[in-house]
């Protein structure tokens, strides 16, 4: 077990190279090649830009590397200052994962493939998805659905709200195709939920590490399915009609929006028997263009040309004319277990300010329309605008985990993004504010400046169930810091 000490939540942990291990039906097999993109994915502890670590207090960095030193840090009477906070890969951006004065419990180390069967997976949580995917491509099988940032982990990402796109008769979060969760709790009990105890595993989805710690994921998987893209690009005003067009088909849909161009470029996946998979390389590409080359051209045209009014037309152009990649004979077919496996680190351009909100469907045309207007109001007005293209999920009903945002009905995420730090905040906050009015839903490990007010109507009875659960699992309150504390004390 490897322990550090980070100053709150923005020091440097150097994690050690990690391994991973699949066991198919009880034989243990080294998998080498992941080591270096592991180590990779790990290097860094990341928090928000809009919210700085506080202060001075030191956070300790704990790596557990088995279930059993898992227990000894969080049994009772442990040295381990709290609050406890587990950790993924931190790409979270809010202070869901911030641990001042407490302990950081990296699980990077438990990255291991247990056990794949016909039509499951058991991993340890720090596995990424994209390890994961690139596992499963060996055994012709895949996880369900989503095809965004693949560098979390699988427990951060089942412990989270996820934006993923996910088609109909599909599960709506990737935390639904979970069937057993195995854990440690605030006192160092090892437990484990499963089909049998369905209420408590809806509870253990989607928990944020409030219930306890999880060790061990069993995942829902099926063969590998290959999909057809369907790039287009539509005018705003034609939005309604897009959205009613999803609502009725099976297809996966991935939305940009240009605000100041009007603009909604959206990217359709249909499972189709027989099609080709897609090429590595060309989806490498495509993912390194988008994810990396775009945001880093973005990012150096700020330093070069520093008046808004020129640079964010040539900004919006290299946007839109990456995303016409989808349009290429290579791109035009795949399987999420490519486009999960190629993703390139999304970190490497430098600051990427984030945050997202939940808003229901049924009115989500009329959102868009007031977010275009939002933000040519906010630039005009601050100087300030994304310089990337906003990203929205459609997400289906999913009552699968009990803090799910589309517990009640479908939603759609949207996710405003930026290079640029300077000014951000404040859009942030004012991009919060305009979610709240519009009736949007916040995601705990997403949505920067949430309100006490707004998880109160968003999660209302569900939330005072959650928070009578936690307590018994967790009486003293190890497991929670002050950004939690804020939302358990309404
Ligand atoms: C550039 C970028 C793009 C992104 N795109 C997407 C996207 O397309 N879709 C999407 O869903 N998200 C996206 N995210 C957000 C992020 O990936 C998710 O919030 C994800 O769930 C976090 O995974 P993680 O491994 O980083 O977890 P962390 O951020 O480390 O943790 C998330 C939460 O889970 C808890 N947790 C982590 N591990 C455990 C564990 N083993 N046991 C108990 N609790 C645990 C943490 O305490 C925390 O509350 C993106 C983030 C960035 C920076």
């Amino acid at each position: 077990m490897r322990h550090t000490y980070l100053s709150g939540h923005s020091g440097q942990a150097t994690v050690p190279q990690r391994r991973i291990v699949t066991a198919r039906h009880g034989t243990a097999t080294f998998v080498s090649k992941f080591q270096t993109m592991a180590t990779a994915n790990h290097s860094t502890v990341r928090h928000s830009p809009s919210r700085p670590a506080s202060g001075s207090r030191q956070a300790r960095l704990v790596q557990p590397a088995t279930a059993n030193e898992l227990v000894r840090v969080l049994e009772t009477g442990t040295h381990y200052p709290s609050p406890l906070r587990a950790l993924g890969s931190a790409s979270s951006c809010t202070r869901c994962t911030e641990a001042a004065g407490g302990t950081l419990v990296d699980m990077g180390e438990m990255n291991r493939v247990l056990r794949i069967d016909r039509d499951s997976v058991t991993v340890q949580p720090g596995i990424t998805i994209a390890e994961l995917a690139d596992v499963l491509d060996s055994e012709g099988l895949e996880t369900i659905g989503g095809f965004d940032y693949a560098n979390r982990t699988v427990g951060g990402a089942i412990s989270a709200a996820g934006l993923e796109a996910m088609s109909a008769g599909e599960v709506g979060s990737f935390s639904s195709s979970v069937r057993q969760i195995k854990f440690v709790t605030a006192s160092g009990q090892r437990g484990c939920v499963n089909s049998d105890t369905a209420t408590l595993l809806r509870l253990f989805r989607m928990s944020y590490g409030l219930l306890g710690i999880v060790y061990e994921v069993t995942l829902r998987v099926r063969p590998t399915q290959s999909f057809e893209v369907q790039a287009m690009k539509i005018d705003v005003a034609d939005i309604h009609n897009l959205l009613a067009r999803l609502t009725q088909s099976r297809s996966s849909a991935r939305l940009k929006l240009f605000p100041f161009r009007g603009t909604v470029h959206c990217e359709l996946r249909d499972s189709i028997a027989g099609a080709d998979k897609g090429g590595r390389l060309a989806w490498r590409l495509k993912s390194w263009t988008v994810n990396s080359a775009m945001p880093a051209a973005a990012f150096a045209l700020a330093k070069m040309m520093p008046v808004g009014k020129l640079r964010y037309p040539i900004v919006d152009s290299l946007s839109e004319t990456t995303l016409n990649l989808s349009s290429l004979g290579p791109l035009k077919s795949g399987s999420a277990a490519i486009a999960q496996m190629t993703q390139t680190n999304v970190f490497g351009a430098g600051p990427c300010a984030r945050t997202s909100w939940a808003f229901p469907q049924t009115s989500f045309a009329s959102t868009v329309t007031a977010y275009f207007d939002f933000c040519r109001r906010h630039y005009a007005r601050t100087g300030f605008r994304c310089d990337q293209p906003a990203v929205a999920f459609p997400t289906p009903k999913d009552p699968g985990a009990l803090l799910s945002p589309a517990f009640e009905q479908s939603v759609v995420t949207l996710t405003a993004m930026s290079n640029r730090a300077e000014g951000w905040d404040d859009f942030a906050f004012e991009y919060a504010e305009f979610a709240e009015n519009h009736g949007a839903i916040p995601l705990f490990g997403q949505s920067q400046h949430m309100s006490a007010r707004a998880v109160k109507l968003s999660y209302g009875k569900r939330w005072d169930a959650f928070r009578r659960t936690r307590e018994h699992f967790d009486p003293e309150r190890r497991l929670v810091n002050q950004f939690f504390e804020n939302f358990l004390a309404i």
